[in-house]
C-alpha cells in the first residue's frame, strides 16, 4: 500500500515538474522571440525604472516620461497612484512604443495600501504568521485593484540599533522570526499564481545588512564578519528567496568596502549562485549613482560595475540607460549580461501575465469596491489590536471601565494623520481617524471624555517640522506650555482616569529619521509628570516606531500600552484593548534598552570570556559602571490582562543521536480571569561549538489561546536542523555536544533542560 502511495506521489511530482517545465519553455520561447526583435536601446529601456513624479490624470500622456515610454526607454514606473493614471501610461506603452511591451507598476506597499496595518515592527510583535500573511493578502488585493503589480516589500533588515529610524520598517532583531515573517508576507503578496489579477510581485529588501548601519545613522557603513553575516543577518533574505520572492532590492550601504549595488560577491555569488535566486535584482532609489559619492567612480564606471555585479534594473538614476551603450562598445560590460538583465525583467512581466493582458490589473470597478472596504478595515482593526504590547500594568490599571469620566490627553490624542506611521504612501490621510474620534464612536455614549492636547510633540518647533513631513502635521499649538498644561490639568480634574497619547510622531522613525536620543521628547515627559502628580491613575498609550528608553516611565507610570503606529483602524483597536474588548498579546521583536549607551543590545549575543557572573557590578567582568547589562524589556516580552503559568520543561529524552528528533514540552495554564493569548517561545543554546555560539537563539514559537483556568501542553519538535549554523569555513552544519533547551514567555524568563546530541 505504502509503495502505491509513493508511486502515485512521484507521478504527481513528475506531472507538476513537467507542467512547470512546459510553462518555462513557453515563456523562454516567447521572450527569445521578443528579444530577437529588440535593439540595444530597447533592452536598456527595460532596465529603466523612473519614479512617476506627481502625474495629474490627463497630463500623463504629455509628460517627459511619456516621451520616454513611447521611445521604449522605460521598463516600469513606480509611485503612481490611481487606476486611471496607470491606464493612461500603460496605453502609451502598448499602443505607442515600437514593441508594445507593457510596463510594470511598482509602489512601496509596505504595511497596507489605503487600509493601513500597523508598521512592520508592530506587525512583527503579533508573532502571528497567518495574520501577517492575511495583511499582505489584503494589501495585495487593494493595490492590485488600483493598478499596482509590484511592491517593494517585505523589508527584512535585521536591526539591533533603535537609533536607526528604519527599524520601524522591519521585523526587529531576530533572524528566525524575521525569516518566518518574510515567508508569510511573500505568500500573502504573491499567492500561488502571480498572473492572477489580485497578486503583487514581492521585492525583498534591502539586500543586505542595511540595518547594521554604523551609529544607527541611515545609509551608514556596515562592516561585519562573514560568520556574523550568515548566522545573524542573512537568514531573512535567504528565507525570502526560498519562499520564491520575485525580486530583490540592493541596499544603500557598503559591505566589505564595496557598496551593495556594485558588489558581485553579494549579488551574484551569494544571491544568484549560492541561493539560486532566479528573479530580478533592482537598485534602490538612485543607489547606482550614489556609488559616485561612495567614491567608487563616475556614473559610467559605477553603472558598469553594477551591471557586472548582477544588478538588473536601475531605479531612478538612469545610469544604465545613458551609459551602458558606451561601456558595451568599450567592452566594459558584455551584451550577454545586458541580455540577462533584460530577460529577468521580461520574465517578471510574463509571470505577472502582462503580455497576455497589459490591463490585467487595471479595473476601475475593482478599485471602487475593494480599496479601503469596510471588510478590510474591520480586519485591520482586529490585526492592529494583536500588535499592541502591554509593557506595564500595575494594580490592573487596565482594562478601563466603560463608565465614569476619562481625560484623553496628549499631542497624539487628536491627530489622525500620524496613526498610519511611516511608509504608508498610498494612505488617504483625510480618511484616517484620531484616537479622540474613535473613543467618541466606541465608548462615547457610556463614558464622559475630556480632551486636552496637553503639550506639543516637542518644545523645538523646528524639530517638530522635521518630525511631521509628508502631510503628517502635528498641528503645532501656539499657546504657552503652561496654558496647554493647565488645560490638561483641568480635564484631568474632571476625570477618574487619565489616558495620555504620547511618544513619537510617525515621521520620527522611517527613512533618514535616525535619533541619537531615544527618550520621549522632554515636553511630553513634563506633561506626564504633572498628570501623575494629580494622583489619578495614568495610562500611557505609547506611539513609537522603535524601541525607546522608558526607564523613567516604567518606574512611575502605572500602565503602558505600546501601540507602535497602529494603522488606519488603529485608534479603534486602541479603544478595544483599553476597554477590555480585546486582551493584548503582542510580544516585542526588539529589545528595549535602559539607555542609549547600551545600544546595540540584543538577546542573542555571545557570552564573552568574562561574562557577568553574579549580580551587577563586578570588576573585570563584562559590564558597565553606570547601568546593568539588563534590558528594560527583553526580546519576546509582553504582558496580558491574564497571567500564564509555565510548568517545568520536559524533554522526551535527554540524549539524541543523528537525525533523531526530540520533543520539548511545557504545560501552559491561564491563571487569571481573562481569556488570553500567549506566545510560547523556544530557544536553544549550543553550549560548546567550534566557533563561539550565542547565549540563546529563537528556534520556534506558538501562539496559544486559553480560557481562564484552562491548561494545555505545548510541544516543540527539535531536530538537528535547529542546531545548524555557519562554522568558521561558512559550512552550514550542526556539531555534536550539549544543548540547553529553553521555553518561556520571553528571551529572559524561560524554563530550561539540557540534552546531549551525538552524531
Ligand atoms: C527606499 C526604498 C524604497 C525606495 C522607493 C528608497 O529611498 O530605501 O525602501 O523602496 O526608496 O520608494
Amino acid at each position: 500500500m505504502k509503495n502505491i502511495v509513493k508511486l502515485a506521489l512521484s507521478f504527481v511530482g513528475l506531472f507538476i515538474f513537467s507542467v512547470l517545465h512546459a510553462q518555462d519553455a513557453k515563456m523562454n520561447t516567447f521572450i527569445n522571440q521578443l528579444m530577437a526583435k529588440m535593439t540595444l536601446e530597447e533592452k536598456l529601456g527595460q532596465l529603466n525604472l523612473p519614479s512617476s513624479g506627481d502625474f495629474v490624470t490627463g497630463a500623463a500622456a504629455s509628460s517627459d516620461i511619456a516621451k520616454k515610454i513611447e521611445a521604449g526607454k522605460v521598463g516600469g514606473l513606480f509611485n503612481i497612484k490611481s487606476v486611471a493614471k496607470i491606464k493612461e501610461v500603460q496605453k502609451l506603452a502598448v499602443e505607442k512604443s515600437r514593441l508594445k511591451i507593457p510596463l510594470m507598476f511598482g509602489m512601496d506597499v509596505i504595511h497596507g495600501y489605503e487600509t493601513v496595518f500597523p508598521i512592520p515592527l508592530g506587525m512583527s510583535a503579533t508573532w502571528d504568521m497567518p495574520l501577517i500573511e492575511r495583511s499582505a493578502r489584503i494589501a495585495a488585493n487593494e493595490a492590485s485593484s488600483d493598478g499596482i503589480n509590484w511592491t517593494f516589500s517585505p523589508m527584512v533588515d535585521i536591526s539591533r540599533d533603535p537609533r536607526w529610524g528604519r527599524i520601524s520598517e522591519g521585523n526587529g532583531e531576530d533572524p528566525y522570526l524575521g525569516g518566518q515573517i518574510a515567508k508569510a508576507m511573500i505568500k500573502g503578496y504573491q499567492g500561488n499564481d502571480l498572473s492572477k489579477n489580485n497578486t503583487l510581485l514581492a521585492c525583498v529588501k534591502h539586500y543586505a545588512l542595511y540595518g547594521a548601519a554604523e551609529a544607527g545613522r541611515d545609509y551608514g557603513t556596515t562592516d561585519m564578519s562573514r560568520v556574523r553575516m550568515f548566522n545573524e543577518y542573512m537568514l531573512p533574505y535567504k528565507a525570502a528567496v526560498d519562499a520564491g520572492v520575485g525580486s530583490v532590492m540592493a541596499s544603500f550601504n557598503e559591505i566589505d568596502g564595496l557598496p551593495a549595488h556594485g558588489n558581485k560577491w553579494l549579488l551574484t555569488d551569494v544571491l544568484k549562485k549560492q541561493w539560486g535566486f532566479k528573479g530580478m535584482v533592482v537598485s534602490d532609489y538612485t543607489g547606482i549613482n550614489e556609488m559616485i559619492a561612495h567614491g567608487v567612480g563616475d556614473l559610467k564606471t559605477v553603472s558598469a560595475l553594477s551591471m557586472n555585479a548582477g544588478l538588473d534594473m536601475d531605479m531612478v538614476g538612469e545610469g544604465f540607460l545613458t551609459t551602458l551603450g558606451a561601456s558595451l562598445k568599450e567592452k566594459k560590460v558584455t551584451l550577454a549580461r545586458i541580455d540577462e538583465a533584460c530577460r529577468k525583467i521580461l520574465e517578471a512581466k510574463y509571470k505577472l501575465g502582462l503580455f497576455e493582458d497589459p490591463y490585467r490589473y487595471i479595473d476601475e470597478n475593482r478599485a471602487k469596491t475593494e480599496v479601503f472596504s469596510a471588510a478590510n478595515r474591520k480586519e485591520a482593526r482586529t490585526i492592529a489590536a494583536q500588535s499592541f504590547v502591554l509593557l506595564k500594568n500595575a494594580n490592573n490599571t487596565l482594562p478601563l471601565k466603560k463608565s465614569g469620566a476619562i481625560a484623553l490627553i496628549g499631542p497624539l490624542a487628536d491627530n489622525k494623520e500620524n496613526m498610519g506611521g511611516t511608509w504608508s504612501v498610498a494612505a488617504n490621510l483625510s480618511k484616517a481617524t484620531s484616537l479622540l474620534q474613535a473613543f467618541k464612536e466606541t465608548i462615547g455614549d457610556k463614558v464622559a471624555i475630556h480632551y486636552a492636547k496637553g503639550s506639543n510633540l516637542d518644545a523645538d518647533a523646528k524639530f517638530e517640522e522635521r518630525a511631521g513631513m509628508f502631510g503628517k502635521s502635528l498641528k503645532r499649538d501656539n499657546r504657552t506650555d503652561d496654558q496647554l498644561l493647565n488645560e490638561a490639568l483641568d480635564a484631568a480634574a474632571k476625570s477618574d482616569v487619565i489616558v495620555v497619547a504620547a511618544g513619537e510622531s510617525a515621521e520620527m522613525s522611517g527613512e533618514a529619521s535616525s535619533r541619537s536620543n531615544l527618550d520621549i521628547p522632554g515636553i511630553q515627559k513634563n506633561l506626564i509628570k504633572a498628570l501623575l502628580k494629580t494622583g489619578k491613575p495614568v495610562v500611557l498609550v505609547l506611539f513609537t516606531g522603535r524601541p525607546l528608553t522608558l526607564t523613567w516611565e516604567n518606574e512611575y507610570v502605572p500602565a503602558i500600552l505600546n501601540v507602535w503606529f497602529p494603522g488606519s483602524e488603529g485608534p479603534y483597536a486602541i479603544a478595544d484593548v483599553l476597554f477590555g474588548d480585546v486582551n493584548p498579546s503582542g510580544k516585542l521583536s526588539a529589545t528595549f534598552p535602559q539607555n542609549v549607551g547600551q545600544v546595540p543590545l540584543f538577546y542573542n549575543h555571545k557570552n564573552t570570556g568574562r561574562p557577568l557572573r553574579g549580580p551587577w557590578f563586578q570588576k573585570f567582568q563584562s559590564n558597565y559602571l553606570d547601568v546593568s547589562n539588563d534590558p528594560l524589556y527583553p526580546f519576546g516580552y509582553g504582558l496580558s490582562y491574564t497571567n500564564f503559568n509555565y510548568s517545568d520543561l520536559v524533554l522526551s529524552s535527554n540524549k539524541a543521536k543523528g537525525n533523531q528528533s526530540v520533543t520539548a514540552s511545557v504545560t501552559l495554564t491561564n491563571k487569571g480571569s481573562y481569556e488570553g493569548k500567549e506566545v510560547v517561545q523556544l530557544y536553544i543554546r549550543d553550549i560548546v561549538g567550534s566557533i563561539t555560539r550565542p547565549v540563546s537563539e529563537l528556534k520556534g514559537f506558538q501562539k496559544i489561546s486559553l480560557k481562564p483556568g484552562e491548561s494545555t501542553k505545548v510541544s516543540f519538535t527539535i531536530t538537528p536542523e535547529d542546531l545548524k549554523f555557519y562554522n568558521y569555513d561558512l559550512k552550514y552544519d550542526w556539531e555534536a555536544g550539549d544543548f540547553e533547551i529553553m521555553i518561556g514567555t520571553n528571551a529572559q524568563t524561560v524554563k530550561k533542560a539540557t540534552i546531549n546530541w551525538s552524531k
